[in-house]
């Protein structure tokens, strides 16, 4: 696979954001098939359709690409915070490629099941002073980094291209994961995170308790934490993403 952007195609353009949207485009419709169902090629959609980027002529699936230069980092710059917002509480919310480059060579290339975006990964930025052309206006950024690992689907990671097959198989394993009511789905992928910064595979209750005041914080309108981590528990065994061995103990599976 050629990691290089295409650099002709962006000789027409004179802003540099123009250019890296056409130039990664064409490299991801030429490179890259559907993380879902594996078929070939994703298909871009006509510039009028505001949804999304491209889609899958074989299973359905819609996707949005967003690309970073420099170092990945955390976040990445989105639209508008109210679209942002309106989008991933709908039922049309795409799955989200996040591309990072270097010299217009693709470093890093991961995909992010549409499923694990809540309102909290969108933060908003400061509204645009009243001084600008688009005075009030308020974008925001996508904070890929809080979700949980299992949702940062790699494809190509530090410019080694991840089988086809293992990316397929790592986007199907996490739909266990899809909760459909976007308010209790906040709260699986905070546990998840918490189970996923313990350095141990086997962990004990309390090990999970000592995210208790973090927790508090982005909750506080919740007074029954310990109960809201012990029932989120039990969903992540349900979803076989950890077995309880008895006696407080827990073993991480995924
Ligand atoms: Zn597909």
């Amino acid at each position: 696979m050629d990691l290089c952007f295409n650099r002709l195609l962006g000789i027409n353009y004179k802003s540099e954001a123009q250019k890296i949207r056409v130039m990664s485009e064409e490299w991801l419709e030429n490179n890259i098939s559907c993380p879902s169902c594996g078929y070939r090629k994703l298909t871009h959609f006509a510039n009028n359709k505001p949804v999304a980027d491209f889609y899958c002529e074989q299973c359905g699936e819609i996707f949005e690409l967003k690309s970073k230069n420099g170092p990945m980092g955390k976040k990445i710059n989105d639209g508008a915070y109210k679209t942002a917002i309106e989008r991933i509480t709908s039922n049309s919310n795409p799955s989200l490629f996040v591309l990072h480059y270097d010299d217009y060579k693709v470093i890093n290339l991961e995909i992010i099941p549409k499923y694990f975006f809540t309102p909290d990964v969108i933060e908003a930025r400061k509204p645009l002073s009243s001084t600008a052309r688009r005075a009030g206006w308020k974008g925001c950024n996508i904070i890929f980094g809080d979700i949980p690992k299992q949702g940062r689907i790699p494809i190509i990671k530090d410019t080694k291209v991840i089988d086809e097959k293992i990316v397929v198989n790592l986007f199907n394993e996490t739909i266990s994961l899809k909760v459909s009511d976007i308010t209790k789905r906040g709260w699986l992928f905070d546990i998840l995170n918490c189970v996923n910064l313990i350095k141990e595979d086997i962990f004990k209750l309390e090990d999970i308790y000592k995210f208790e005041e973090k927790l508090k914080l982005k909750h506080p309108q919740n007074n029954h934490i310990k109960d809201k981590i012990r029932q989120q528990l039990q969903i992540l065994r349900d979803k076989g993403y950890i077995e309880f061995l008895g006696k407080g103990l827990y073993r991480k599976i995924k």
